[in-house]
């Protein structure tokens, strides 16, 4: 006779704690502040806020939990505000930049030309002599860039820096987005890799190494494990075509964070144990090699929130409306348009009310004429009224810069570094 376990409730999943912030009088703390007094002393909603000593913490929790070998550069597309770029600019080992636009910002951030490394497809001749003038590391993407490299070069009598963006024959497995495998505009692929390199050597541009980006948000560690081994090996091979010693391995990054109910935070040990190996493995195969890692969201994302004021709570046909001053125009990735498959609400509180006991179940959208513009589905939230903020967690990353300010005419949205 076999005895079956009695039906149990199958949990809705929820969303990961986000207790990086704490609460004071009920109210969510951002930059030490109350969030109603962060917002007096803003003056406008709406605004995204990060949260300086988070960003520190951050940085310093992910050294002590990697080898010390390991270079942690900032992928500055996340989140390029200039005071958010000069902080980090600060705590990280290099800057990596994906247009002149974003060096700019680097350079003026103070980041040391010497550590910072440009990728990205599609290079304009004259961002390549921007780069060459500024000193910094060139990800080659594609061949036709180094000829430009090389009469940039010339011209201006300064070395021309270059490592090798390589498009692997491998993927990030289980990626929110996957910048590598199979056919991709990134990079160059694995097989036209020994041709590429020889002609490094021909135009005399001074390589430097490898850098391999497979995929981004993933929040398993044996997926990031396999990719960062990969990519070594991968590296190894191809040093053997170099035109001169690897001093640059550049292994991606991945890290995600948790946005979605379900998920967890990324547990670091098994990625750092698998670092140490590769670092010891680099110690003895490609001992002039400085192994890094290049992260965006993982750095700032957590640390940021936007923060919305309520302007109109409406009930339609049984279900609540929280209409705030900004949405997807804003936060395109809250509101599930930012290459989400299926739409997910992000971790969303009513943020001058967080410690409430009495909650509802109410959705929240922005002021935009179109069903698009949700930043909450269906939540159960503290009870809100007109006039309270809205706030969703994990939006340091992907936030403002990323979001179609324009779009239907009201204001841009605001940010603070606090
Ligand atoms: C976007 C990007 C990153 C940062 O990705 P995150 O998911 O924010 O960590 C890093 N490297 C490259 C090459 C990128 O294109």
């Amino acid at each position: 006779m076999s005895e079956s376990s009695p039906p149990t409730k199958r949990e809705a999943p929820v969303h990961a704690p986000m207790s990086q912030f704490a609460l004071r009088d009920g109210e969510l703390v951002v930059g030490g502040q109350k969030l109603s007094h962060l917002a007096e002393r803003v003056g406008r909603t709406p605004f995204y806020a990060y949260d300086r000593g988070l960003l520190k913490a951050r940085v310093a929790a992910l050294r002590a939990a990697l080898p010390a070998q390991i270079q942690l550069h900032y992928a500055m597309k996340a989140n390029p505000m200039p005071a958010v770029v000069g902080l980090v600019a600060g705590l990280v080992d290099g800057i990596d930049v994906a247009s002149a636009g974003e060096l700019q910002i680097a350079l003026d951030a103070g980041a040391d030309p010497a550590e910072i490394s440009f990728a990205g497809p599609g290079k304009r001749d004259i961002e390549l002599a921007q780069a060459v003038a500024a000193g910094v590391l060139v990800n080659v993407e594609s061949a036709r860039e180094l000829p430009v490299l090389a009469a940039a070069s010339q011209r201006l009598g300064l070395p021309a820096r270059v490592a090798v963006r390589v498009n692997p024959d491998f993927e990030l497995k289980g990626s929110g987005m996957k910048m590598g495998g199979g056919p991709k505009q990134f990079g160059v692929d694995t097989e036209q890799l020994p041709e590429l390199l020889q002609q490094i050597g021909r135009l005399g541009l001074g390589f430097e190494g490898f850098h391999l980006f497979a995929g981004s948000q993933n929040l398993k560690p044996e997926a990031i494990c396999e990719a960062q081994r990969k990519s070594y090996e991968l590296a190894l091979r191809l040093a053997e075509h170099a035109p001169a010693p690897v001093a640059f391995l550049n292994l991606g990054g991945g890290f995600g964070i948790p946005y979605f109910p379900g998920e967890q935070r990324l547990d670091l040990a098994p990625i750092a144990a698998n670092l140490q190996d590769l670092v010891e493995r680099a110690a003895r195969e490609l001992p002039q090699a400085r192994l890094v890692i290049e992260l965006g969201r993982y750095l700032v994302g957590e640390a940021g929130v936007y923060v919305t004021r309520i302007v109109d709570r409406k009930v339609s046909r049984g279900q609540i409306y929280l209409v705030t001053d900004g949405g997807l125009n804003h936060h395109l990735s809250a509101s599930g348009n930012f290459g989400q498959v299926l739409r997910k609400n992000y971790p969303v509180t009513i943020g001058n009310k967080a410690g409430s006991v009495a909650r509802e179940t109410a959705s929240v959208v922005g002021p935009l004429c179109t069903p698009l513009d949700l930043l909450a589905d269906r939540m159960e939230l503290p009870v809100a009224e007109v006039g309270d903020l809205a706030v969703v967690f994990q939006s340091g990353a992907y936030g403002r810069s990323a979001s179609p300010q324009d779009f239907l005419g009201h204001p841009h949205c605001v940010e603070v570094l606090v």
